[in-house]
């Protein structure tokens, strides 16, 4: 509507009052318009193609108006048409320029948030497995050596059995808190998968390690997940591998796996330490 008004309006000044008295300029408006906002590129290019052969035939046909006016008024009315348009255009330039900001800064915190979202697991709050990825990737930068944990919630199956999937998801975050705070400046721990978790930990050699496993186990306990006053009885079984300078991380992830299965063989509730290597 706005555009087809400016259109009419400019078309019949232009007509009565001549060319001189400056009304083509409000074609700009419409042109600034066409090319600012969105749309089909076929739809702009016609519409550019129209615009011009307008102008053209506009310029033609209105080189004297219906209405002759003194050539000071004539230009003076040009002058102010001049400066009316080009003002009408910084506004919307600047319009649509807070719009692009507004646009940019709304799409900043959308992609802050996905970040986060992609780095947090929703429901303990611990790094997801893509973001322990990058950690230990940045550790492996700095660090010379340190230990990979893969700690497993033990029958877990029976725990969601027996009490609901609600008090299991209670035991998850149960067990990622007393892993962290275990952890606490020595290293970080991610969600690794359902009840699996996986830590990267600071530790002079196998003593270290199994201690701080063997104090992430006893904090399960004290004190305990408490379900109706009732103490739900958790227990994890720990796989440490080692990490130095050189190593493979897969690799050792993998030893981190294959010693949380021995643990598992061996009863549960225990620590197992792949002996591949001695940091
Ligand atoms: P094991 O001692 O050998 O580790 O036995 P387990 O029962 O702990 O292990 P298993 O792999 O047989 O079962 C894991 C179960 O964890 C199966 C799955 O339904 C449950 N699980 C996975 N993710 C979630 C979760 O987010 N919430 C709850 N409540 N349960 C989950
Ligand atoms: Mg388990
Ligand atoms: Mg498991």
């Amino acid at each position: 509507m706005t555009i087809l008004n400016i259109f009419i309006h400019a078309t019949i000044s232009a007509v009565y009052l001549s060319w001189d008295s400056g009304f083509h300029y409000y074609i700009f408006i419409i042109a600034f318009g066409v090319f600012l906002f969105p749309g089909a590129r076929l739809i702009k290019g016609l519409a550019a193609i129209i615009l011009i052969i307008y102008y053209a035939l506009l310029y033609h046909f209105t080189q004297t108006g219906i209405q002759t006016m003194g050539e000071e008024l004539t230009y003076m009315l040009h002058l102010i048409n001049m400066v009316s348009v080009l003002c009408i255009i910084a506004l919307l330039g600047y319009i649509f320029r807070s719009n692009i900001d507004q646009m940019i800064q709304n799409l900043h915190q959308m992609n802050g948030e996905l970040e986060r979202m992609a780095a947090t697991d929703t429901l303990t709050g611990l790094f997801t497995r893509r973001k322990m990825y990058e950690r230990i990737a940045e550790k492996m930068e700095t660090e010379q050596n340190f230990c990979v944990m893969m700690i497993d919630i033990d029958y877990f199956k029976t725990i969601n059995d027996q009490y609901g999937h609600a008090v299991g998801d209670a035991v998850i975050v149960h067990v990622s808190k007393v892993i962290a705070a275990n952890l606490e400046n020595k290293g970080f721990v991610s969600r690794w998968g359902g009840e699996e978790f996986l830590a990267a930990a600071e530790a002079s050699g196998d003593k270290e390690a199994g201690m701080l496993a063997d104090s992430i186990k006893q904090g399960m306990i004290t004190p305990p997940l408490l379900h109706y006053n009732e103490a739900v009885s958790v227990t994890v079984s720990v796989g440490i591998a080692k990490w130095k300078k050189g190593r493979n991380i897969e690799e050792v992830i993998n030893e981190a796996d294959r010693a949380l299965y021995s643990a598992k063989q061996k009863g549960r509730n225990c620590t197992t330490i792949h002996e591949s290597v001695e940091i």
